[in-house]
């Protein structure tokens, strides 16, 4: 079974996702993270990320994408994958880096960069029972997905999400007021371009559940995913392998 998430950024796609898979007993795919950690490789290699790409650095980041594996670890003791590798190498930290969250839009506008890591997610998909969440899930990755949500928050109160919990890393409880000034631009950019690019946008599938998490707790948010979740498994239970 595949549960969709999909949603712009800060909309809390990733906490949501993460908790519904850990209720549910699925895994879980972070599909932001897989385009982030190409970005990053983007970055160490000093291409060029001009937008459009320039021919040598689309070649080159088509290749990074196709033949660098993407790995998550976990730590002992977690059900869910916390650690992104790409080739071996730890970028956890480094792909939330404000670098790596320019560099990652013209990356993940590029078709060859998307069908590499499209694939890989459709075979993660094919091998468990998965909540991935995303931009294009529902729409392009697993558009026969089980369940789709498209998850949503205005744009002040998902910078206000991140801002904060940018600062939580830091240990502070609150961001500063240029912080979530730098975040609410960050946000508005990358939504216009995620939205607005040719190649798989960000859009709600037409048969998508759209849930506005404006005023919503995550625990509200996530109730109401695992509610209707189950409902369609009780409804329509699969046909047993034979
Ligand atoms: O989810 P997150 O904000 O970490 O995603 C980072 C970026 O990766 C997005 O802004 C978007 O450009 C890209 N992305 C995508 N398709 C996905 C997931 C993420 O284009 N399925």
């Amino acid at each position: 079974m595949i549960i969709a998430i999909d949603g712009p950024a800060g909309s809390g796609k990733s906490t949501v996702a993460k908790r519904v898979a850990r209720e549910l007993g699925f895994a879980y795919l972070d599909t932001g993270a897989m385009y982030r950690a190409v970005a990053w490789r983007a970055l160490t290699e000093r291409l060029d990320l001009s937008d459009p790409l320039c021919e040598a650095s689309v070649a080159r980041i088509r290749e990074i994408a196709r033949t660098e594996p993407i790995d998550f670890g976990f730590i002992q003791g977690e059900p869910l994958p916390s650690q992104v590798f790409i080739n071996g190498e730890d970028v956890t930290r480094q792909i939330r880096s404000p670098e790596a969250d320019k560099a990652v839009s013209p990356v993940s506008a590029d078709a060859g960069v998307r069908e590499a890591l499209t694939e890989q997610q459709r075979k993660f998909g094919w091998e468990h029972d998965t909540v991935m969440e995303g931009r294009d899930i529902g729409t392009v990755v697993f558009p026969d997905a089980d369940f789709k949500v498209f998850l949503t928050a205005s744009a002040e109160e998902r910078s206000h999400r991140r801002a904060r919990q940018n600062a939580e890393k830091e240990g502070r409880t609150q961001a500063t007021a240029e912080e979530l000034a730098a975040v609410f631009a960050d946000i508005v950019r990358r939504d216009a371009y995620d939205s607005s690019r040719k190649v798989a946008p960000l859009a709600p599938a037409p048969d998508s559940w759209e849930l506005d998490t404006t005023d919503m707790t995550i625990e509200e948010a996530t109730a109401a995913i695992v509610k209707r979740a189950q409902a369609l498994t009780i409804a329509s239970p699969k046909a047993p392998l034979t």
